[in-house]
């Protein structure tokens, strides 16, 4: 099967922070593979802006040079066509220098989005110069990257900032988990066929696990990752995003507003949670490899490099079904994946020890696909042994096994910005929903002396971590790759 390429409008984007690592590394390369799959208009435009004095020229030769980098292999035969699409004006976010030209080379009658590949800091300047300079319009859209405040306090004011000069419809806020393919799968599963939603609920699902494991440590970015740690960075956005696509209700319609509505549901009926049901840890020096601490150049750190918690859903559907999560950096393997796990039929009629429960796995990283075991008849003769099997269905397989150009997920959010799509963005009152449950929990850190459980580099997190599984006689998926 070919995946379907619908081209999208006309479009000018403008990159702020067009010089940096994201815009490098994600943002550029992702366009380019785009502008080759057909997606975008070949009038469309990119505007690069950042304060480096760059030419023309100069910033195609880096743009060229990213797209060598971070998509090694690529098909160039439309490189110099694509990078003929480029444009660049050296703005300062807080000075007056280049808006002017900006505001020349914006074309009338097209899509115009600002992408603000920048410190959170300069937000509220973008979007103040983009309004007085009369560059964005009732209808222009801005991109506002990760992290979106450190608590609640400092996302209301993100969001007050953004809010003096852009309608919230206007506003994306990035959550590139929300990109993936398999997350969107997951409300394809849940609400396009009739064989899972009757089973998900309390009644049927005895519990959820959410893992997000990362093989690398914190080392090149220690500093800035001492000030977030594992809750801010990864669970109060990534990790309660995906809790929410699983325990949201059934939206009216696939509209961004009815499924934002049903996520935000979700996190306003999550109950505070115990501190006998988190569980931190820091990873050791092991073998000459540093530790967290000598990675974070900061011997007294309190900051988590790994957190597990249970939560609990306070609504009909889930009362009794409690979610896992768990993240962490320097663990066994990459891998990010949901695991629910149905109840055992309330009567066996075989004599057998062997039951395992269902299992429906849905895996976002690295492969994206989804898995879900079944108990059969072990083959052969000797009587009737059960044994568990997977049904499984990666992406690649289902929809053809060649030539298969999966979007990776900046380039479907940005898409989604140029259709004017919000559905897979994060909503101003979901962010603070979010901060308003993470909050009472990482200030109780911060007032505490206690300090992160150690655990070994390549492991599954810190002895606690399986503890607090087995203390409710449930075990963590194996985290491999
Ligand atoms: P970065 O490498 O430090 O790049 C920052 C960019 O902002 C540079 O292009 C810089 O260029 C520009 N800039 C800085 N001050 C400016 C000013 N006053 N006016 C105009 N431009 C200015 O940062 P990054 O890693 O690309 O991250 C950008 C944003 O994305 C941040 O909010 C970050 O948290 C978020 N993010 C990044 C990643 C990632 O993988 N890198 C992942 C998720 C989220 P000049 O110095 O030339 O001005």
């Amino acid at each position: 099967m070919v995946v379907r390429v619908i081209p999208v409008d006309d479009f000018d984007l403008v990159i702020f922070g067009a010089t940096g690592d994201l815009a490098r590394r994600k943002i550029l390369p992702g366009l380019y593979r785009r502008f080759l799959a057909g997606q975008m208009p070949s009038s469309a435009r990119i505007i690069g802006a950042a304060r480096s004095d760059l030419t023309e020229q100069q910033f195609r030769d880096e743009t060229r040079a990213a797209i060598d980098e971070f998509a090694p292999g690529i098909d160039t035969s439309q490189l110099e066509a694509f990078l003929a699409e480029l444009h660049y004006v050296a703005i300062d976010a807080k000075g007056t220098g280049g808006w002017e030209k900006l505001k020349e080379i914006m074309r009338p009658g097209v899509v115009r989005a600002f992408y603000f590949s920048v410190a959170p800091s300069l937000f509220g300047d973008l979007a103040q110069r983009l309004s007085d300079y009369g560059i964005a319009d009732g209808e222009s859209r801005i991109v506002v990257e990760k992290p979106f405040g450190r608590d609640l306090e400092s996302a209301r004011a993100l969001n007050d900032v953004l809010a003096r000069h852009f309608a919230e419809r206007q506003i994306y806020r990035i959550d590139h988990y929300l990109g993936k393919e398999t997350v969107q799968n997951l409300m394809a599963v849940r609400f396009a066929n009739i064989l899972f939603e009757p089973l998900w609920n309390a009644q049927y699902v005895d519990h959820v696990q959410i893992t997000v494991a990362e093989t690398v440590g914190v080392g090149g970015r220690g500093g800035y990752y001492d000030q977030s740690g594992a809750m801010r960075d990864m669970v109060q956005n990534h990790l309660m995003q995906l809790l929410c696509l699983i325990a949201m209700e059934p939206p009216y319609h696939f509209d961004p507003n009815a499924v934002r509505d049903e996520k935000l549901k979700v996190i306003r009926a999550l109950e505070p949670v115990s501190e006998a049901e988190i569980v931190r840890g820091q990873y050791q020096a092991e073998n000459g490899t540093q530790g967290y601490l000598d990675d974070a150049e900061n011997p007294d750190s309190r900051t988590e490099s790994f957190v597990a918690l249970k939560v609990r859903i306070s609504n009909w559907r889930w009362q009794g079904t409690p979610f896992y999560l768990r993240t962490g950096k320097k663990l066994r393997a990459r891998t990010s994946e949901i695991v629910i796990t149905f109840r055992e039929p309330p009567h066996s009629i075989f004599d057998e020890s062997s039951q395992k429960p269902n299992q429906l796995v849905i895996k976002l990283q690295p492969d994206e696909g989804m898995i879900l075991t079944v108990m059969i008849k072990e083959p052969g003769p000797g009587g009737m042994r059960l044994m568990q099997v997977p049904l499984d269905m990666s992406f690649a397989d289902a929809v053809g096994p060649e030539g298969v150009d999966m979007p990776d997920a900046y380039e479907r959010l940005i898409m989604d910005v140029i259709r004017g799509n919000q559905t897979l963005f994060m909503r101003g009152d979901e962010v603070e929903a979010a901060w308003a449950w993470a909050d009472p929990i990482i200030k109780s850190w911060e007032a505490g002396k206690a300090r992160p459980e150690p655990y070994d580099p390549g492991s599954s997190g810190p002895e606690e971590a399986l503890r607090l599984m087995h203390r409710d006689n449930r075990r963590w998926r194996e985290i491999r790759a």
